[in-house]
Parts: structure tokens; C-alpha cells; sequence
């Protein structure tokens, strides 16, 4: 690609974010039959656009490519689930949502969220893209379309069903390569005094926290709440209200409306972003030399402990593990294997870096030196779960946001 257009205002993209190389999708955990078999690498190097500051990777990949077959199962995180559930319970109150309403959830995965409002007796359209969760949601009783959404499926979605009392979005915002399409998907779906909720990381977190290894290819663009306002705005959604929240490491939930004012925390939060420099192109540099920093710290711990004859093994294969093992080369040879809970990633390898993925037992019984943690927004969770590494004297490590060995 010699230009290339911003998808949000159509300027031609000139200047670099941060360019991490190549690197597989992360998500394409391989089965043992694959390991040996070609594998496809594309470019992880994010533009930021001079003229609306959308911070963005170019679709080097469609998003059909990745999430028809997306092995991400959102109920394996118990404190993903509780989220949810204290989103359904607030939601309900606040909107007073009845037997009449209707809920209507973009990228519903297998029904971790819309469940809670099934058991209250609110009816619900789950809209999710890859058929083989949607099958998931269904056998739970959670009713789901397989659907991409854009302008045209959301329009025959509301067509089909109503149109929506509230139309939520989590994690999905962030990862659309057609953020206008979606925008205006959202838009046909939600009554004309509904109300849309999204959440999304916080791009002024990510810089923040160093949270690099959330640049993967299924995450489009990576949104300031300026940067959110302005692509809601292409459907006519303005943004009425914001809350920040802890999840993924810090997140934006906006709530947007066919028409409203925004609040008091609107303001605050573009405030904090002026001030931290996000409302300009040259506020965004620096990010890069702290990218590689991360590297250098944790590299340099991994060979230290092999050249002391240290054990290292992982915990957690989530989507941004493989940006950080990819980028950083972290093999084999210095993580032995990694575990999940997840039982669809038990016995397959991780992309690019082929580190098996076994279960979280092994660790109890083989009593690693030291446990490299890849899922680090849940580290207090993980961190419970993993206390019994202490009994034989081992420990625990931190990549992100500097290396943190405890
Ligand atoms: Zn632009």
C-alpha cells in the first residue's frame, strides 16, 4: 500500500504511531497438525491521521477473516462475567427496562452479558459475527443472529426485531475495520430516545500504562473519547455521558443518544486528554521509545533467568500475549509453555511463537521459578488464583506496564 486513507475522515495517512513489525493474528492458535505448516504474518504498524487524529491500523486484514471462527469464549473470566452483571443490573434501574423492552447487544459473544437481562425477563437480540459463538448463545437460550454489523444489517435487524430500548457494545468499537458502517448500524438499531453504550480501551490509558501489547490486528483503531465523538457523529449518535472503568486496563464506557448535550464528565474527560497532549499529533509521540523499553526489560529477565538455569512458564493465552512473545521473540526456549483455562486452547500452540498451551494444573505439578503473566489486566484475579506458586519459592511476572517480578 502506497497511500493510505484514514476510514474515519479519508486524508491520507503520513505518520507513525508505533510500528511493531510483523506479526500472525492473534488469534490463530494452531493445532499440532499446523505447526509445521506455512504460516501468514502482516503488519502491526498503526498511523495516526494529522487531520481527525484517529489513531488506526490499516486493514492489512478483512475483518471476515478473523472472526468467523474467533475462539475467544468471554464467560472463561469470571470477572468479565461479574462486569456484566453489574452492567445489566445498573442498566435495568436506570432505564427502567420492562418485559416490554428490548435489549440489543453488538458482538454478544456467547451470551455472557445478554444473559442477565434473560433471567430478568427482558428480551433480547444477541448480533454476533462468529457463527460458531452465536451457536453457543443459541444453546443457551440466548437468541442471536450471525451477523457483521453495518448500515444495511442493522437496518434489517430493526426491521426484523424493533428497534432497541438500548443497544450495548463491549470490546467491539475498537474492532471494526468499517467504523462508519458500524456507527450507522448502531444508529438504525437504537429507538430514537434509546440509548447506545460502547466500551472500548482508553487510548490515554494505553499510553499511559504502556499497554502495547493491546495493538493487535484485530483492534482497527484505538479511540480517545474525541476520537469515539467524532466517529458517532458520522451516524448522528452524540455522545451524552461517559464513565471510565478499570477493565482492559482502563476503558471509556460512552453513552450516546439521537440527540442530547454532553456531561459534566464528557467535559472532564476531553480535558484530561487535551492535557495529556491527545488532541494533538506531536502529543503522541514518545510512545514508541516506551514500546521498546518494555522489550528490552523483559527480554533481558528472560535470558538472565535461562543463562541462571531458571524455570519460566506462561499463564494466560489471551490475543495480546502474542503481540508481546511475537514482538519481544519469545520462544520456546525461554517460556516452556503457557496454560489456560480455556479448554478450546488446551493442547493447541500459540501463533507465530508456537509455545504450547496446556492446562493450569501442570504448574502444581512441575513448580516453575518464575510464572510470566499475560493477561495482566486481570491481575488481581490472577493473582489470587496463582498465590500456591509461593509454596515452592516461586514467583510471579509482570510485563506490562514495567517489568514487575513479585
Ligand atoms: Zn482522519
Amino acid at each position: 500500500m502506497d497511500t493510505i486513507p484514514c476510514r474515519l475522515c479519508g486524508n491520507t495517512l503520513t505518520e507513525t504511531f508505533v510500528d511493531l513489525g510483523m506479526s500472525p493474528l492473534c488469534e490463530s492458535f494452531l493445532r499440532a497438525d499446523q505447526i509445521d505448516a506455512r504460516e501468514s504474518f502482516y503488519p502491526l504498524h498503526v498511523r495516526i491521521c494529522t487531520e481527525c487524529l484517529l489513531v488506526q491500523l490499516p486493514a492489512y486484514v478483512p475483518g471476515e477473516n478473523i472472526f468467523s471462527d474467533y475462539a475467544y469464549f468471554s464467560s472463561y473470566s469470571t470477572s468479565w462475567v461479574e462486569h456484566a452483571r453489574r452492567y445489566a443490573e445498573t442498566m435495568t434501574a436506570q432505564l427502567g427496562l420492562t418485559g416490554e423492552s428490548l435489549v440489543t447487544e453488538v458482538a454478544s459473544n456467547d451470551g455472557y452479558l445478554l444473559q442477565h437481562f434473560v433471567a430478568a425477563g427482558i428480551p433480547v437480540l444477541g448480533v454476533e459475527p462468529a457463527a460458531n459463538i452465536a451457536e453457543v448463545a443459541r444453546g443457551k437460550g440466548i437468541r442471536t443472529e450471525s451477523e457483521f454489523l453495518g448500515a444495511e444489517t442493522g437496518s434489517a435487524l430493526a426491521g426484523q426485531y424493533g428497534r432497541a430500548d438500548l443497544v450495548a457494545g463491549n470490546n467491539v468499537y475498537a474492532h471494526i475495520p468499517d467504523l462508519v458502517g458500524f456507527s450507522a448500524g448502531l444508529a438504525a438499531l437504537v429507538k430514537p430516545d434509546g440509548l447506545v453504550t460502547l466500551e472500548f480501551p482508553h487510548l490515554l490509558r494505553l499510553i499511559e500504562r504502556n499497554q502495547y501489547d493491546t495493538i493487535y490486528h484485530e483492534h482497527y483503531h484505538y479511540l480517545t473519547l474525541l476520537t469515539a465523538q467524532r466517529a458517532l457523529a458520522t451516524a448522528g449518535l452524540t455522545v451524552v455521558d461517559v464513565e471510565e472503568l478499570s477493565s482492559h486496563g482502563g476503558s471509556l464506557r460512552v453513552h450516546a443518544r439521537h440527540s442530547g448535550s454532553p456531561s459534566v464528565n464528557v467535559k472532564s474527560v476531553l480535558e484530561a486528554e487535551a492535557e495529556a497532549g491527545l488532541h494533538t499529533v506531536e502529543g503522541h509521540k514518545g510512545f514508541a521509545e516506551a514500546v521498546f523499553q518494555i522489550k528490552r526489560e523483559l527480554v533481558d529477565f528472560l535470558h538472565t533467568a535461562r543463562a541462571e538455569g531458571k524455570t519460566v512458564v506462561g499463564y494466560g493465552a489471551p490475543g495480546k500475549g502474542n503481540t508481546l512473545l511475537n514482538h519481544c521473540g519469545i520462544r520456546q526456549d525461554l517460556v516452556a509453555y503457557t496454560v489456560d483455562r480455556n479448554p478450546h486452547k488446551q493442547g493447541m500452540f500459540l501463533p507465530g511463537t508456537h509455545i504450547p498451551i496446556l492446562a493450569p494444573e501442570r504448574i502444581a505439578v512441575d513448580k516453575p521459578d518464575y510464572v510470566l503473566v499475560l493477561p495482566w489486566n486481570l491481575r488481581t484475579e490472577i493473582g489470587e488464583q496463582l498465590s500456591y506458586v509461593r509454596e515452592w519459592g516461586g514467583r510471579l511476572v509482570f510485563p506490562i506496564p514495567h517489568l514487575d517480578v513479585v
